[in-house]
């Protein structure tokens, strides 16, 4: 399975900075690593980094409306999304989650909308450190794909990013035994609910990836990839946790 090497920008980033994206595209176009790139930015970036980037990467946005269009002043559809250059979109992270209230059932109705807009859709889930030292780490990663992840998902217009809630931003990873042990339940947890469609489902590790770790978290087991938000901010680490995905 091709890997998946996602940066999430989260909300940072103003025009000064699609330097980076060009940087990175640079790299990609010149050493063609055997991943699929993508730069998820602020949907007022999307179509400015579009064209930065001209195709060397992909460009997505950090989440959508699951609506197509209405009344809903500041929301933004997926087609909106597509039509600015993106084609992918971050649903459910736990920012979302947790700042905004989204629940399980919105993000699954947003994984949808990102379907019917034509984006690929990464579907993010994840324990806290309360859960996780509770034991619960299974029971809610099998909870959220039950409830996050719509019947009719394929490994072409979805991925799944686990991203430990504890280990976002913080610099903490889980040990490669523990990344290994959640990736292969997330693994199971989707043949059981999808079938053969499960196993060809990108699932993507997220939670303080770094050039000095990317190496040893993409050769694990069922590790598809990585999200990563604090080290995309910048070309130099982003290439070259992009460089560690052979
Ligand atoms: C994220 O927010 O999706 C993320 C993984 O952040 P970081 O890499 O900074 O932990």
């Amino acid at each position: 399975m091709r890997k998946l090497i996602a940066g999430n920008w989260k909300m940072h980033g103003l025009a000064l900075q699609l330097a980076q994206i060009d940087a990175v595209a640079n790299a990609v176009a010149t050493s063609h690593p055997p991943a699929d790139v993508l730069i998820c930015v602020p949907a007022t970036l999307i179509a400015r980094a579009d064209s930065v980037a001209a195709g060397r990467i992909a460009i997505g946005g950090e989440d959508c409306s699951a609506a197509i269009e209405g009344s809903m002043t500041g929301d933004i559809s997926a087609e909106m999304l597509k039509d600015a250059g993106a084609s992918a979109v971050i649903v459910g992270h736990s920012e979302r989650r947790h700042l905004h209230g989204e629940t399980d059932a919105d993000v699954a109705a947003k994984a949808r909308a990102a379907w019917r807009g034509g984006l690929l859709a990464i579907v993010c889930i994840g324990e806290t450190a309360e859960q996780r030292a509770a034991g619960q780490t299974h029971e809610v990663c099998n909870r959220q794909i039950a409830g996050s992840v719509p019947h009719g998902m394929n490994g072409a217009t979805t991925a799944i990013a686990h991203e430990p809630l504890w280990a976002i931003g913080t610099g903490h990873t889980p040990t490669a035994q523990e990344i290994a042990d959640v990736q292969g339940h997330i693994r199971s947890c989707l043949v059981a609910h999808f079938g053969a469609e499960g196993r060809a489902v990108r699932i993507l590790y997220g939670g303080s990836v770094k050039p000095d770790n990317a190496a040893e978290i993409l050769t694990l087991p069922n590790v598809d990839g990585a999200l990563v938000g604090g080290a995309s901010l910048l070309a130099e680490p982003f290439s070259a946790i992009i460089a560690a995905a052979h």
